[in-house]
């Protein structure tokens, strides 16, 4: 068993739905008290509501993660409501695909912008407060597109979370004298709202792609997450885990045949 997360003050961008909403799951069902953020109220407190009744502590907010007046914000209100700021998600990240000849310069700004620079303002935002608490914790949602692999149209995208690690190296450098870890989680195909909207066919070639023969689950990654953010996890800082299922690991379709 990790030492419980009992009462620790937890910011999830991008927790509406998807992979943040898991990963808020389930760090209110280990006694977090999350802040669920995206730029829709409703949706953020429709979700927190959803967590209340399961018996967690969560209260909805919204911000844009592309503008540092909200993250500053964002921040102060989870050291006013929760005490302070202990572990912070950064998971907000879209995925518009587009090949390069017809991604314009405005789509691969907008893609840089929220998912790379909102990481970044995220961090810098939380930061006063994260340095406050005795077990401060950064988690960004990074992917194993950019990183590890390549997909045809999403090459801002993996541009930019391949550019999350490069800034995690540093910032785990620069953060380690307050005692703050600073990972990622690469998640690969995970069933999420977007993920099945593509359809049964598209969902069939994901899972064969897959050596555990199905998708990730949202929880999956919600508690490579919270390991990370757990005691346990403090020596810990500027690596990755990679939630995927085995996927990225054969190295020929022959490999994955015998699986
Ligand atoms: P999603 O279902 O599209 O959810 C995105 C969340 O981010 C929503 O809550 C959305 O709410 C919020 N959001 C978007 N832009 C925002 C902004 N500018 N400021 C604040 N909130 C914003 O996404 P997902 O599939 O769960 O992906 C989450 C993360 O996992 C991303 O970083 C993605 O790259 C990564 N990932 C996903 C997969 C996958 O299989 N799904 C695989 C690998 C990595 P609003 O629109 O209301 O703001």
């Amino acid at each position: 068993m990790l030492t419980s997360i009992a009462g620790r003050s937890v910011i999830v961008t991008g927790a509406s739905r998807g992979i943040g909403k898991g990963i808020a799951r389930v760090f209110c069902q280990n006694g977090g008290r999350v802040l669920v953020v995206s730029r829709n109220l409703g949706e953020a407190e429709a979700c927190a509501q959803e967590l209340r009744d399961a018996g967690g502590e969560a209260r909805g907010h919204a911000a844009d993660v592309t503008r540092i007046g909200d993250m500053q914000t964002l921040a102060d209100t989870a050291a006013a409501v929760h005490g302070g700021i202990d572990i912070l998600c950064a998971n907000v990240g879209i995925f518009p695909q587009a090949r390069i000849e017809d991604l314009s310069v405005e789509d691969w700004d907008h893609v840089m912008a929220t998912n790379l620079k909102g990481t970044f303002l995220a961090i810098k935002a939380c930061l006063p407060y994260l340095k406050q608490s005795n077990q401060g914790r950064i988690v960004i949602t990074s992917s194993i597109t950019g990183p590890v692999t390549g997909f045809p149209g999403w090459s801002h995208y993996g541009a930019t979370k391949a550019g999350q690690l490069g800034f995690i190296r540093t910032a785990s450098l620069e953060l380690a004298r307050h005692g703050i870890t600073v990972n990622a989680v690469l998640p690969g195909n995970i069933a999420t709202e977007g993920l099945t909207a593509l359809g049964p066919e598209s969902e069939r070639s994901m899972v064969a792609s897959i050596p555990l023969k199905r998708l990730g689950t949202v929880d999956d990654v919600g508690y490579a997450a919270l390991f990370l953010a757990s005691k346990e996890a403090a020596y810990i800082t500027g690596q990755t885990i990679v939630v995927d299922g085995g996927q990225t690991l054969p190295e020929s379709l022959d490999a994955l045949a015998q699986t």
